[in-house]
């Protein structure tokens, strides 16, 4: 199984690739904590790409690809969610593929409007422990430390309304489009990402029941 998630910022990516990869034992493989991993390390690569982390761009193509290529193991089953984000991308996996002879099992495309992924975003906290998403309302922290997640519980550098605003335009400019390219392959799911978190995860898990079975 190779799943790809798609969606516009706090549609609920990272939420649902750590939930289905715990429950169906895939390997996760997000670009944004993977990114954010290299930041917090302060590595060369890190520093190199805070600014376009804090303000919300796109952190180039090529950084991307040499971050994000070498975790598609072939005999893996891996959920990747935040990538491709733009055609050029797109491309660029779609040889990984061929050349790994890898097909993608399915795309989910999660879809929410604009106005409720802006009061998702406030209300996030991102675990320094584990890297693992909540919602101080809707999906809270847990509350014993030193139970399953010890935290510290923040906010994420680039949840401000700039990058948030800006994350959301590049997502209607590059990301939306490319629906349509998996679409035509036949594999495309949309998923609404509006219901409540545990709904979403049975949505998915049936849209890839297929897949799974076969
Ligand atoms: P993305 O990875 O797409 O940017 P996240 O998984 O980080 O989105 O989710 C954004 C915020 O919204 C998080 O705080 C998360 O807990 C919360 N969230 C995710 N899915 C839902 C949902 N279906 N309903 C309510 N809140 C959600
Ligand atoms: P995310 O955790 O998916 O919201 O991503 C956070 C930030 O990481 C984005 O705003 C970008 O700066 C960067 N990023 C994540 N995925 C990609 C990607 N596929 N291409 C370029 N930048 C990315």
């Amino acid at each position: 199984m190779k799943v790809l998630l798609l969606g516009p910022p706090g549609s609920g990516k990272s939420t649902q690739a750590q939930r289905l990869s715990r429950a169906l034992s895939y390997f996760q493989v997000s670009t944004g904590n993977l990114i954010r991993a290299h930041i917090q390390s302060d590595t060369e690569l890190g520093r190199s790409i805070k600014g376009y982390n804090d303000r919300g761009e796109l952190v180039p193509d090529d950084v991307i690809l040499k971050i994000i290529l070498p975790n598609l193991e072939p005999a893996g089953r891996w959920i990747l969610d935040g990538f491709p984000r733009n055609e050029a991308q797109a491309r660029e996996l779609q040889a990984a593929l061929e050349k790994r002879d890898i097909s993608l099992s399915r795309v989910i495309a999660l879809e929410a409007p604009d106005e409720d992924l802006t009061a998702r975003i406030k209300g996030r906290r991102q675990s320094l422990a584990t890297g693992w998403t909540y919602h101080v309302e809707y999906d809270p922290p847990p509350e014993k430390r030193g139970d399953l997640d010890t935290g510290p519980f923040v906010r994420r550098e680039d949840d401000t309304p700039e990058a948030v605003r800006r994350q959301l335009e590049l997502y209607h400019q590059e990301v939306e489009p490319l629906k349509a390219h998996y679409e035509k392959q036949g594999i495309l799911t949309a998923i609404d990402a509006r219901k409540p978190i545990q709904e979403v995860t049975e949505d998915i898990l049936q849209a890839l029941s297929p897949a799974r079975a076969g």
